[in-house]
């Protein structure tokens, strides 16, 4: 299928809540990835708006201000101004950051609710939803507290339990009580505004399918979501806090918070450009694409294109380049456990080193799977790749000119065919590297940019002129030349990975303005041109650095363990250790029946996020079992392994599948499950005593 060319592009990262600081997960999700591309469409000379702001609507605000004692508004401000100082610190270059507090965004959300409203896209429903009288109000899941029908957890919030990761609605609660009042809250109707889903499914069937080139992690997301059926979703939410229903008599109605927040990057877009706001959403040859984190996959695959193509004015999405999470050494980033790098810490405490940590988010970005940032990789990354390759590169050159030309670019002589070899593997790279970004593999591209680096060390490595300079100087000049072209490349392709880096070198080449769309029409620096004095690229990160860091986070590690004191829903988050259970005799043990089992088969149960399907060779017989660790592997990396499985337990039925036995897990304070192994591969069949 030829690919369609666009005129402009509309690039959105995705809004963030304005309750708390960002860290690298934030960086490495979406934001480092859609700044990335949006250099590199500049660069090319593209028409492009990139957009983004503070999502300040929702629950989670309103919990973040009774939490900290203050009101909404005042945690929103305090967080947009760190937010923004964060990104623009590490050179997310927006073309506009906004917010959804702004009146703007309020009029926009509220006339786009009315367009859908008045062509009767909506459905009105009347339900019965907890309501704190001594409050008076009606509570959102989150505000209801109670205990947990799977596992007991008395203090389940109502829309999930954090200990047992059930999902989970108000009404399943026992005991429930409100947490504005502790109160026991009363069932009460209120009418709500909901998007038909369910009857719009094949239009959005039809529009994911015509896709397939999305990353398989949100083309199968959406899959996932449209196998299930959709369901009819309230556009409106009983709460006081975010854009008001413009319809009569709603007070204390406002738009659900997935209604209003993508319209964010409208009115984003409005407020940027007043004049022309309309090209960049409404007309057919603007390209829109949207960077999010997998958490987001089903509002801006789904949700919002069904709201635009209703709405019938504007473009849906072409693509939505949604990463998988960064892990911090090996465990969840945690907001409320403080299991985090922070943006604004890492500032101070690496000054100028942006790039470095643009780089390593780069190289190690989750682009299909989640991965993990450690302190040690970092430091490798920094001091191996960025200092050995790509600063000892250009520094050579940049010194060595200075040393045998006083700084001037030394003309070209006679090419020998290593010359030209290696000037035609340079004219290559820049296309390279464009088709790895044009793909959204970042990761990719950024491997394609140290190999022009690789290149260049090479070079000077097998021509060695410092050797040469004393027999053949007329020598020198070509080969100096040919390096320092390398060298000037690397500044332009550089830019959208390393934009500090990208600014040191343009001082150093005395080169700016030089965009990716020159590239390849000659020689960037041609002989005679004046270099500035070199300036230091990167520097060695030594061993107490990084060991400081990572004492820093075993210290948080040690305060979070169970027995630390800490707030109300911190301790709700947590696992303690289970006490000791009662006593039991050797024939007590020998009933169960466990056994060591090969994995043949193993697939995702189709409707449920947690549950793999497993066809093992136990020894005995093959069959099928269920294991609920779905969100901590991947099922194709199972395929093959030993697991352990308790084989006499009475069989049982989950979601229509009849499970015939238990594979036995672990799980840790962090409710992540970790199979069970024999530590040396053994026979299908052989018994645990
Ligand atoms: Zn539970």
């Amino acid at each position: 299928m030829a690919k369609k060319t666009y005129k402009r592009h509309t690039v959105t990262a995705a809004l963030i809540y304005a309750n708390g600081p960002i860290h690298i997960g934030h960086l490495a999700g979406c934001y480092l990835p859609s700044d990335i591309y949006v250099r590199y469409m500049r660069s090319m000379g593209e028409d492009i708006v990139f957009v983004s702001g503070t999502d300040e609507h929702g629950v989670p605000i309103t919990l973040k201000a009774r939490n900290e004692g203050t009101t909404p508004q005042a945690v929103v401000d305090k967080y947009y101004d760190i937010i923004k100082n964060s990104f623009a610190e590490f050179g997310i270059s927006f073309d506009t950051y906004s917010r959804t507090s702004r009146e703007i965004h309020h009029k926009t959300s509220q006339d786009f609710f009315l367009n859908l409203y008045e062509k009767g896209i909506f459905e009105e429903q009347t339900t019965e939803q907890y309501f704190d009288e001594k409050a008076n109000q009606f509570l959102a899941d989150r505000y209801i507290v109670g205990t947990c029908p799977t596992c007991g957890n008395e203090n389940a919030y109502g829309d999930q339990c954090e200990k047992c990761g059930s999902t989970l609605s108000p009404q399943e609660l026992g005991n429930p009580r409100s947490m504005l009042s502790g109160e026991k809250p009363v069932l009460k109707p209120t009418k709500n505004w909901y998007m038909p889903l369910d009857k719009l499914q094949p239009k959005i069937e039809k529009y994911v399918d015509s896709h397939p080139e999305w990353k398989t992690n949100v083309f199968g997301q959406c899959k996932s979501w449209l196998n299930q059926g959709l369901q009819p979703r309230s556009m409106t939410r009983d709460l006081d806090w975010g854009v008001k229903v413009p319809l009569p008599e709603t007070e204390g109605k406002v738009l659900y918070v997935w209604f209003d927040a993508p319209i964010g990057y409208i009115s984003a877009t409005k407020e940027l450009k007043p004049n022309d706001w309309e090209k960049y959403w409404k007309d057919e040859d603007t390209r829109l694409v949207h960077f999010i984190g997998k958490d987001n996959i089903v509002f801006h695959c789904i949700i919002f294109p069904s709201m635009l193509m209703e709405h019938g004015d504007f473009v849906v999405p072409d693509n939505v380049p949604a990463n998988e999470f960064m892990n911090l050494e090996g465990q969840k980033i945690s907001t409320s456990r403080n299991w985090a790098v922070w943006l604004h810490e890492y500032l101070e405490e690496f000054p100028g080193k942006q790039d470095v940590l643009r780089y390593v988010l780069c190289a190690n970005a989750p682009e299909t799977k989640d991965n993990d940032f450690t302190w040690k990789d970092f430091q490798t990354r920094n001091n191996s790749e960025l200092v050995a390759i790509f600063g000892n590169f250009v520094n050579r050159a940049v010194v060595l000119t200075h040393k045998y030309y006083e700084g001037r670019v030394p003309q070209r002589g006679e090419l020998f065919q290593f010359d030209e070899e290696t000037l035609a593997k340079l004219a290559e790279f820049p296309a390279v590297i464009a088709g790895s970004i044009e793909q959204f593999k970042f990761r990719e591209a950024l491997a394609s940019l140290m190999d022009l680096a690789r290149l260049g060390n090479k070079y000077l490595a097998d021509t060695e002129p410092w050797k040469l300079i004393k027999t053949d100087p007329e020598r020198v000049k070509t080969i100096m030349n040919v390096a320092l072209q390398i060298a000037a490349t690397l500044q332009v392709v550089c830019e959208p990975f390393l934009p500090f880096t990208a600014t040191k070198l343009g001082g150093m080449f005395n080169q700016s303005g030089v965009k990716w769309s020159d590239l390849g029409k000659g020689d960037l620096l041609p002989g005679g041109h004046q270099l500035e004095a070199p300036t230091l690229l990167f520097e060695k990160i030594e061993d107490d650095v990084v060991e400081a860091q990572i004492a820093k986070l075993e210290a948080i590690k040690k305060l979070n363990s169970p027995a630390e004191k800490a707030g109300e829903i911190k301790k709700a988050e947590k696992m303690e250790v289970p006490g000791l259970k009662e006593e039991i005799v050797y024939d007590d043990f020998t009933k169960l029946d466990m056994r060591v089992a090969t994995v043949l088969e193993c697939e995702r149960v189709p409707k449920s996020d947690k549950l793999l399907k497993f066809l093992l060779d136990t020894g005995i017989d093959k069959r099928t079992i269920l294991s609920g660790i779905a969100k901590h592997y991947q099922p194709e990396d199972l395929i093959g392994k030993q697991v352990v499985v308790l084989v006499n337990l009475a069989p049982r039925k989950m979601m229509g599948i009849e499970s015939q036995g238990m594979i036995l897990s672990a799980e840790d304070e962090e409710g992540n499950l970790r199979l069970l192994q024999a530590n040396a591969v053994t026979n299908p069949g052989a018994t645990i005593s």
